[in-house]
């Protein structure tokens, strides 16, 4: 059976701070350079959005939508914000049922407006996972760790947030401070199926794609993709239930995983969300969320989070598939010839000499042979060969700054910059003389 590049979660140009190149024939062609075979339709609900989705995209057979010019595979997707402050990732069967799903919700939001893109819908998590469910779609939490709008920002359990509807939930979507190794500490969501999305906001390949899914479908729908992210019923939430659940489920569908390392999300440490001073829980908790520098509020990191809601136990499920860490082909350009912008002139032709030879930003990050790499440019050959044997330092992200790696060309130069930047940065995150930040 085939398997698919999905990265099911983007937004539109009527949601707010969305570049206004985020258009179907350029989210297409950027995805097949990307080497995505499958995206997210985006703010579905959205009036001015809808009509440019129904005269860019058609079917092409039953519940398999494409791009005019075939590049790339659709699903139907939408993000909503409920009552509570959560977003969920709604996925729908197709157009008529997103209308319907639209006229259900009539009354309880704003959908066409500028800036709607994401509507917040006035009902409980509970109230729209039922309005989904009766328009045949099917829902999860959206970037499920975040400190703001997400499920374990507010609640301790996804299956309460959801209330009687809790059962229905089949997927979590990990977002980019989060990968499965962090998420499955929380033993509930050892049930869940993990998708991984870049949610961007920019259709360019260093956003685009930056987390996707390889996921086995017989063809790229929805009727497929929610049979890949059907449910592992279980009595308890234990390992021991898990096993025997698995004995009965088909072959798992979901194939791999591909992100960020979640030291790179902007939410990984607890930090200042105005001077990005970085916090150790501890000391987070000891200064009642309150930064000393500026007396900014330190807004709680999903490291954190995800340690305050563990069991403390490592435990995968059978189906969890392997998690590959990823950083965007410019930005590894760009670390690699020393330049400052991702957009400037330098990085940018390299990336398309690159692409020339590769055809797909994922073959040259994943597949492509150290030789060949090296041909194209030797600096950025080795640097890509680099992040993949792992000589990589994140200088962590906190407080809605994003993190960065620091990709170093052999073991020994890695060992010896770690130790100088963790020092920096502890240096860099003491206050009142005290340093903090015993450990990353
Ligand atoms: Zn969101
Ligand atoms: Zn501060």
């Amino acid at each position: 059976m085939p398997e698919f590049n999905c990265d099911l979660h983007f937004h539109g140009p009527y949601s707010t701070g969305v570049s206004k190149n985020m258009l179907i024939p350029i989210i297409a062609e950027q995805s097949k350079l990307k080497g995505l075979h499958v995206c997210g339709m985006a703010d579905m609900l959205q009036g001015t959005w809808f009509k440019h989705l129904k005269e860019n995209i058609v079917e092409k057979e039953n519940g398999v939508f494409v791009d005019k010019k075939e590049q790339v595979y659709f699903i139907p997707q939408v993000e909503i914000q409920c009552n509570r402050r959560l977003h969920h990732l709604v996925f729908l069967p197709d157009f008529a049922s997103a209308e319907n799903l639209k006229k259900s919700l009539e009354g309880k939001a704003v959908f066409d407006s500028w800036g709607c893109g994401r509507p917040v819908i006035r009902l409980s998590p509970e109230e729209i996972a039922g309005k989904v469910k009766d328009v045949g779609g099917i829902i999860g939490p959206a970037h499920a760790f975040t400190p703001y709008f997400s499920v374990y920002a507010h609640f301790d359990s996804i299956q309460k947030a959801y209330g009687s509807m809790g059962k229905e939930i089949s997927f979590l979507e990990l977002g980019l401070s989060a990968d499965t190794v962090t998420a499955d500490k929380i033993p509930e969501n050892r049930q869940y199926q993990f998708l991984t999305n870049s949610d961007s906001h920019s259709p360019w390949p260093y956003r685009i794609g930056r987390e996707f899914t390889q996921i086995e479908m017989k063809e790229p729908s929805f009727k497929e993709l929610k049979k890949a992210l059907e449910k592992i019923e279980m009595k308890e939430p234990s390992f021991k239930e898990l096993k025997k659940a698995l004995e009965k489920k088909e072959d798992k569908k979901l194939k791999l995983n591909v992100g960020l390392d979640p030291r790179e999300g902007k939410y990984h440490l607890s930090a200042c969300n105005s001077c990005y001073l970085k916090f150790s829980f501890e000391d987070a908790k000891k200064l009642n969320w309150r930064c000393p520098q500026c007396r900014g509020a330190i807004k709680r990191g999903v490291k954190d989070r995800i340690e305050m809601l563990s069991d403390g136990k490592n435990e995968h499920p059978d189906f969890r598939p392997k998690y590959i860490h990823t950083v965007p082909l410019a930005e590894i350009i760009q670390l690699a010839l020393d330049v400052k912008g991702i957009n400037t002139k330098s990085v940018q032709s390299m990336w398309r000499d690159f692409i020339e030879r590769f055809g797909t930003e994922i073959n040259i990050l994943v597949d492509a042979s150290e030789e060949e790499l090296k041909e194209v440019n030797p600096k950025v050959g080795q640097k890509i060969v680099s992040f993949r044997k792992g000589f990589v330092y994140y200088i962590p992200g906190g407080g809605g700054n994003y993190g960065k790696p620091v990709i170093c060309d052999s073991k020994e130069e890695f060992e010896k910059t770690k130790k100088q930047l963790e020092l920096e940065e502890k240096e860099k995150n003491s206050f009142n003389g005290q340093k903090n930040l015993t450990e990353f």
